[in-house]
């Protein structure tokens, strides 16, 4: 479903992704880890387009390579979703608009069906008694969860995740990772940066460790957290367990 090859990044002459090969299929829940600066996020970001990659990598997604720009990309980044630590809703826009937009605009799918979607979705994720609310009357997870509506109803192919829950209070984180688990059961494909233990183990497939831009371990998470094999990933648990 989504597959890196030989993918490199460089901010000026500092180089974020080195040589990214990952080949992530369809249902899988990758978890991303790593310390801050590892080039967690610069690769959700290029995954999404959001950033240009250097020449000569490729990201396929569905088997259809990203085009750099255009209409298509519109349309191809919308088969990719995501979530980011700050939520990002329009606020100044109700609830309900922030969900319906993205399919109107990009789908060209009428208002009607358009609405009844989201509040179907809004119902998903806990919300929709709050559709009509803006999004500074939420609390920072009934916000997160309207914003995971509001990547579903583009009818993703794929949802990026980056630290979905490390600005919410912590009686909030759970009923993120509880919505996003509920995804993952259903067979979402999903990439999810966090450090999370108790999610990755519950809902992920497999644990990727970055460390310097580089992936530096590709494994199960049971084995991850238990036998670390890289000097990086030791010191890195040490820190976070
Ligand atoms: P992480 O999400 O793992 O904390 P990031 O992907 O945000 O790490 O960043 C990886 C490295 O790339 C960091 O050293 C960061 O400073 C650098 N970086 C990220 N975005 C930019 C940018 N737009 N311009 C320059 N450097 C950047
Ligand atoms: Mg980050």
């Amino acid at each position: 479903m989504v597959k890196l090859t030989n993918v490199n990044k460089h901010f000026g002459s500092f180089q974020a992704l080195k040589d990214i090969n990952l080949a992530i299929p369809k249902g899988q829940v990758v978890i991303v880890v790593g310390p801050s600066g590892s080039g967690k996020s610069t690769l959700c970001r290029t995954i999404n387009r959001l950033e240009t990659i250097d020449e000569g990598g490729e990201i396929m997604i569905d088997g259809k390579e990203l085009p750099a720009e255009g209409k298509d990309l519109a349309k191809l980044r919308a088969e990719v979703g995501m979530v980011f630590q700050s939520f990002n809703l329009f606020a100044h826009k109700s609830i309900l608009d922030n969900v319906i937009m993205g399919p109107m605009k990009v789908r060209k799918m009428r208002k009607a069906e358009a609405k009844e979607r989201a509040m179907e979705l809004l119902r998903r994720v806990g919300v929709e008694a709050q559709a009509n609310k803006m999004p500074a009357q939420l609390s920072g997870g009934q916000q997160q969860r309207v914003a995971i509506a509001r990547a579903l109803a583009m009818r993703p192919k794929v949802l990026l995740f980056d630290e979905p829950t490390s600005a919410l209070d912590p009686e909030m984180v759970n009923e993120v990772l509880d919505v996003m688990t509920s995804l993952a059961k259903e067979g979402m494909t999903m990439v999810v940066v966090t450090h999370e233990m108790g999610f990755a183990r519950k809902a992920g497939d497999r644990v990727v460790f970055m460390a310097d831009g580089e992936i530096v371990e590709d494994t199960t998470p049971e084995d991850f957290f238990t036998n670390p094999q890289s000097d990086r990933a030791k010191d890195f648990l040490g820190k976070i367990l």
